[in-house]
């Protein structure tokens, strides 16, 4: 199963994705993840995409698609996987469905989990202060309202997109989380299957 969870930075993808790995065997991949590892790294990539993530602007496309197109040839990705942060943009969804067509696949649904902006500043302050390590460069006020406005204009378009599409699977993102991962089962048709499915 391919999936993508949608929302703006808060809504709980990664929170989610965990679940769903964890009761599935879907892989997680979250670009924003790999990103922050490759900036640790301090790899080519992770040069390039230091300062625009800590300014909350989106890392260039051939960046993020290269990386997701190598992550999804491993081994572990067969089973399924859950897209957390990718893709951010008509372009990256359009090369998404290419690399997809291309190995003759397509994905199964695009779930997106519904918030208000209102609640995603003290969500993102909660979690800055609870971070190991001190709180990731973008979990500032500056930059989470530049990325919720990069998400509104750029990544709020693929709602559209993937309803075109017929894909696309609501769940209300402001419920507890139990709830958002039962709604999220309950639109995939899941929950019997725990463990079981490939
Ligand atoms: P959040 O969803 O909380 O905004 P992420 O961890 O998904 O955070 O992403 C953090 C940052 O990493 C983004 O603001 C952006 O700079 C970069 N990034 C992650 N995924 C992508 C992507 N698909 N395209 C471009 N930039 C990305």
């Amino acid at each position: 199963m391919k999936l993508i969870l949608l929302g703006p930075p808060g809504a709980g993808k990664g929170t989610q994705a965990q679940r769903l790995q964890e009761s599935y065997g879907l892989v997680q991949l979250s670009t924003g993840d790999m990103l922050r590892a490759a900036v640790k790294a301090g790899t080519e990539v992770g040069k390039k995409a230091e300062a625009i993530m800590a300014r909350g602007d989106l890392v260039p496309d051939e960046i993020v698609v290269g990386i997701i197109a190598d992550r999804i040839e491993q081994p572990d990705c067969k089973a399924g996987y859950i897209l957390d942060g990718f893709p951010r943009n008509v372009a990256q969804a359009e090369a998404l469905d290419k690399m997809l067509a291309g190995k003759g696949t397509k994905l199964d649904a695009v779930v997106q989990l519904e918030v208000n902006d209102e609640i995603l500043l003290g969500r993102i302050e909660g979690r800055a202060a609870q971070t190991e390590g001190g709180p990731r460069a973008d979990d500032n006020a500056e930059a989470l309202a530049k990325r919720l406005r990069v998400y509104h204009e750029q990544t709020a378009p693929l709602v559209a997109y993937y309803k075109q599409r017929g894909v696309l699977r609501g769940v209300d993102g402001m419920r507890d989380i139990d709830e958002v991962t039962r709604q999220i089962e309950g639109v995939l048709g899941l929950g019997e299957k725990k463990g079981k499915l490939a």
